[in-house]
């Protein structure tokens, strides 16, 4: 039931695809028309089921009418398919001979065998594929491309290949100069499309070695690991970078599909904190990685490509549906950011996936669903950057509000010690530099400990509240008000002299003195005792003033508390 849904489905999109292709071509195809589209309807094939086949033997079998016509404009033949054997005629009617080029566009094809006839007899023989050097290429191109002038009057072209990859065969006639605007306008998109991931990629790694959170590092590699596998299966790699290295060019593309799958759950697990949030899941996921990289290290090593090849197929759309439930799973534990990730995951899926089934042939062979991996990785690779972007911010807001915190004291919301010394530091600086009169005032709650005593402490913490309330409401915006520590409290005064900070010691007192704090059927009143000093020479350091100040509080304990005693030494020097 659901594998008859599944392949409705399939015939539909496949339906759908077939409207951006190309219309049947009548064979045999004429010599002028540049044919823009893939020709695989105007070609008949034939599979090498009973063992090799020479040309003499595969053109008798298309005489014999052993040939099929061909089915899809793009022939697929899916992976681990029997050599086949292709044939089509070209028709000139013309008087000259007409120059063409024969392009067979998929880069990985092991063997590919074109043969030229006229009347039955072989006029041109070009043996290709990427098991040879990329040099011994008739015409360089990450492509097979074969140059042939058409003689007047009909040819025919056989071609067979053989490779143990998907056999996908989109072939293309066109004129030299169709097939250099064709190629022209590829480069630059595949331009577009690696400019942009490497510049990507660049900026995550110049993060990463500045801020050190490896999330950067892992999706840097992530992006790395696409475009060497896209270079990879494109034919670019074998153009560009490896051109002798026939061996890598087999086995390239089952280990980077790999090799990208696994660096995409690695950053998967970093950037959704899987090591936090699901530790089981994350060894599923690590499993899942060790179990596919062991089966396909054994291809490897028994050296069947066929086996690789399924193997990473198998990996690679396995990784699309993993990396969406990774991101469903995170959603649905309040992760803010796995929504970008789950967003990003779903194209990346729906293009790895359209790619996959037209390289598989499941579904019809284009320029838009064999590139759509491409455009669902740009799209992905920029949500996972605003992912990314969003985390840090997040990050961020996080790292500013714990500040925030550890400066407040939590009982009272005044600054602590800590936050009073980074706040004054600078105003100190500039009272230092500039001679402004500057004045500190210290209080300390009277007998504090006895309302502990007979209240409670709960109660004592009350009315430290209700006392750092009323201070809150006294002391002007550029002063700093903080608690000193127990029940004294601080207040850092700029521009002040000892007569405004005594004068607003002595109000702050009155007010003190003032509350009535209720309490069970009661209602409490404490004072507070004061001490008031300006910075004066002696005073090198704030520490040195706040111990003047501290003096002269000692001073109002003394004298019978519920007093302000303002420095001496300033009034004098003052007066
Ligand atoms: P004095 O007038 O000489 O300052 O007497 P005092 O009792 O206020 O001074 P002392 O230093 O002997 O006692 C201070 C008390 O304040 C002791 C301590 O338990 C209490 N205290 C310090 N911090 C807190 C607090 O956060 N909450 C409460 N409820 N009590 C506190
Ligand atoms: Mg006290
Ligand atoms: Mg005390």
């Amino acid at each position: 039931m659901i594998l008859t849904c599944f392949r409705r489905l399939v015939q539909l999109i496949g339906m759908l695809v077939m409207l951006f292709g190309a219309p049947a071509v009548a064979a045999p195809l004429s010599v002028f028309a540049d044919h823009g589209a893939a020709i695989g309807r105007a070609t008949e094939i034939f599979p090498e089921t009973d063992g090799r086949l020479t040309l003499a033997e595969a053109a008798a079998a298309y005489r014999a009418g052993r040939f099929a016509p061909g089915d899809s404009p793009v022939l697929n033949f899916g992976i681990g398919a029997k050599p086949v054997w292709i044939r089509f005629a070209v028709d000139n009617p013309t008087s000259l001979p007409v120059p063409k080029r024969l392009s067979i566009e998929t880069a990985w094809l092991d063997q590919v065998d074109v043969y030229f006839q006229r009347n039955g007899q072989t006029v041109a023989t070009a043996l290709l594929g990427d098991v040879k050097p990329y040099a011994q290429r008739p015409l360089a191109s990450r492509f097979f491309v074969v140059p042939q002038n058409f003689d007047p009057g009909v040819s025919e072209v056989f071609i067979r290949v053989e490779t143990p990859d998907p056999m996908v065969v989109p072939l293309y006639l066109l004129s030299p100069d169709a097939l250099r605007v064709r190629q022209t306008q590829q480069e630059l998109s595949y331009g577009v499309v690696y400019g942009f991931l490497l510049a990507l990629m660049a900026y995550n790694a110049i993060l990463y070695f500045s801020l050190r959170s490896s999330r950067y590092l892992r999706y840097a590699i992530y992006l790395a690991m696409f475009i060497a596998m896209n270079v990879a299966y494109t034919g670019h790699g074998f153009a560009w970078l490896w051109p002798d290295s026939v061996r890598w060019q087999q086995w390239s593309n089952p280990l980077l599909m790999l090799a990208f799958g696994v660096s995409g759950l690695l950053f998967a697990i970093r950037f959704l904190d899987l090591r936090v949030y699901f530790p089981r899941v994350r060894r599923v996921v690590l499993g899942f990685c060790a179990v596919f990289g062991s089966l396909l290290g054994a291809a490897v090593l028994l050296g069947n490509q066929k086996a690789a090849l399924l193997v990473a197929f198998s990996f690679a759309l396995l990784f699309s549906g993993l990396m969406l439930v990774l991101g469903v799973i995170s959603v649905r534990a309040g992760q803010k950011p796995a929504k970008y990730f789950l967003l990003a995951a779903f194209a990346a899926m729906v293009g790895a996936v359209l790619t996959a089934l037209s390289t598989w042939g499941f579904i019809p062979h284009n320029s838009w669903t064999f590139r759509a991996v491409e455009v669902g990785m740009l799209i992905d690779a920029t949500l996972l950057a605003l992912a990314l972007a969003y985390q840090m911010r997040v990050g961020q807001e996080d790292r500013l509000r714990a500040e925030r915190l550890a400066q407040l004291d939590p009982l009272t919301g005044l600054n602590n010690r800590r936050a009073f010394y980074d706040k004054t530091s600078p105003l100190w600086a500039h009272a230092i530099r500039h001679g402004h009169a500057t004045s500190v005032m210290l209080l300390d709650i009277d007998l504090f400990k006895q309302t502990n005593d007979v209240h409670g402490h709960a109660f004592g913490d009350e009315v430290l509240k209700v006392v750092a309330d009323a201070l809150r409401r006294f002391v002007r915006h550029e002063d700093v008000l903080a608690r000193w520590g127990g029940e004294e409290f601080i207040v850092f005064l700029p521009d002040s002299s000892t007569e405004a900070a005594g004068a607003l010691a002595e109000r702050l007192r009155i007010a003190i003195a003032g509350l009535r704090i209720p309490h069970a059927m009661d209602v409490i009143a404490v004072t507070a005792s004061f001490g008031v000093a300006q910075k004066g020479e002696q005073h090198a350091t704030l520490d040195a003033l706040i111990a003047s100040a501290d003096a002269c509080l000692y001073q109002s304990k003394q004298q019978g508390r519920n007093r302000v005693t303002v420095s001496l030494s300033a009034l004098a020097a003052a007066g």
